[in-house]
């Protein structure tokens, strides 16, 4: 499989040697190095040093490459997010109305959203697809890397063997891709739309092909409720579509359930995990295949209690950051949801959240070389910020809305 760089060509080894001086460079972990010169030779990165007098220094902060763990990007030309008043399940209600109705056909979606993820100086997302069917849907992702998560939904039997099916060819048409970037993954959507029996198939499928696993998870309390009770706003939606089972509700269950069968998988997401508790967050700790997605502005969008991120990290989990669909976030900015995170945690700097956009989110998705500290011997590979104003300090910088990316045409 071969994977894209930041300027779309393919990784080769015949890079001219050149030297580059930024304001900024920025490694996760690591206290920033201002003022530094870095020379490449054939594509790696040969040394790191503080600029000379001499150097012209860009009024830039490199990262190394910006992650998306999680989106869906058939929402993407969506102009604004569906209102979120009434229940988590009334939103839903939207969506399904707007899959309906929508004009837009899905590969232009989806072409939209890779165009504004490359804007935003995403190199690598993980998206939520209901498709792709064939190998020209597959070109709507082209330009950059991204992990296919094939969306399954199936609360019934009836559904199951299809969906099972259509996974299958998915995991296949991936496999036999020649486009360069696409890996595939399997997404069952949440505990009320996807059947135990049908997760346990999937984790196997996802076993064999080798595969990372993405499932939505205690994200609402309704949904709490659902499996601890056996009632509540999900029970009524699911009676309401006619696929409710009263014996796969029968109260007493828990996300503990899910997270057992996810840490079977290679590796899986756990998308939101807003409402697990300690035990939970303590399994996860145990189970470094497992990985929490943190959407950060739709998280406040829906107003939850403060997300348990921090609590998280302190117990060892990895936790990412997704910035979900243009469903419930106004863009597809990995950038601005770090912002969020500055914002809301004034006591964070850049170097303690970088990771959960970079190297943590590759890793998440189980590639990690497509996001590596910018280190001498490594390949030179990264995303670039344009600095406001030069007088700003990082700091401040951090946590200005004018700070954007590059775009790739004015780096070279
Ligand atoms: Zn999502």
């Amino acid at each position: 499989m071969t994977f894209l760089r930041h300027d779309n060509r393919p990784f080769t080894a015949s890079d001219n040697s050149h030297r580059l001086s930024v304001r900024w460079l920025v490694n996760p972990g690591e206290h920033p190095r201002e003022n530094c010169c870095i020379t490449i030779e054939n594509g790696l990165v040969a040394d790191l040093r503080p600029c000379s007098s001499a150097d012209h220094i860009q009024p830039w902060i490199i990262f190394p490459p910006l992650v998306n763990a999680h989106t869906h990007l058939e929402f993407s030309t969506l102009q604004q997010p569906f209102c979120v008043d009434g229940s988590f399940p009334d939103w839903i209600r939207r969506v399904l109305e707007w899959r309906n109705e929508t004009t837009d056909d899905q590969a232009s979606r989806i072409r939209s959203g890779v165009t504004e993820s490359r804007n935003a100086g995403v190199q690598l997302l993980g998206d939520i697809v209901t498709g792709p069917q064939n190998s020209t849907d597959l070109k709507s992702w082209q330009g950059i890397n991204a992990v296919l998560f094939r969306e399954v939904i199936a609360l019934t039997p009836a559904r199951a063997q299809s969906q099972l099916d259509e996974m299958l060819q998915h995991l296949k048409l991936c496999a036999a891709s020649q486009q360069p970037g696409i890996q595939a993954g399997i997404s069952p959507h949440a505990p009320y739309t996807v059947h135990p029996d049908v997760l346990q198939s999937l984790i196997q499928l996802a076993t064999q092909f080798h595969v990372p696993v993405a499932m939505h998870l205690a994200e609402t309390v309704d949904e709490i409720q659902l499996l601890r009770q056996g009632s509540g706003p999900f029970a009524n939606l699911l009676q309401q579509i006619g696929v409710w089972d009263p014996r796969l509700f029968p109260g007493h269950r828990d996300p503990q359930e899910q997270l057992e069968q996810l840490r079977q998988a290679p590796q899986a997401l756990v998308i939101h995990g807003n409402y697990l508790n300690e035990q939970h967050i303590a399994f996860l700790a145990r189970h470094p295949q497992l990985s929490v997605v943190y959407c950060p502005r739709t998280h406040a969008r829906f107003q939850h209690p403060t997300h348990p991120f921090r609590k998280m990290q302190q117990a060892g989990v990895r936790v990412v950051l997704g910035t979900d669909g243009r469903s419930t976030n106004p863009d597809l900015s990995v950038l601005r949801e770090l912002q969020h995170i500055l914002t809301i945690n004034p006591d964070l700097d850049i170097s303690s959240v970088l990771h959960m956009a970079t190297t943590s989110a590759a890793t998440a998705l189980g590639l990690p070389a497509l996001s590596l500290p910018i280190r001498p011997g490594q390949p030179w590979h990264c995303t670039r910020l344009q600095l406001p104003s030069a007088a700003l300090s990082l700091t401040q910088a951090m946590r200005h809305p004018d700070l954007h990316p590059i775009a790739e045409s004015d780096q070279h």
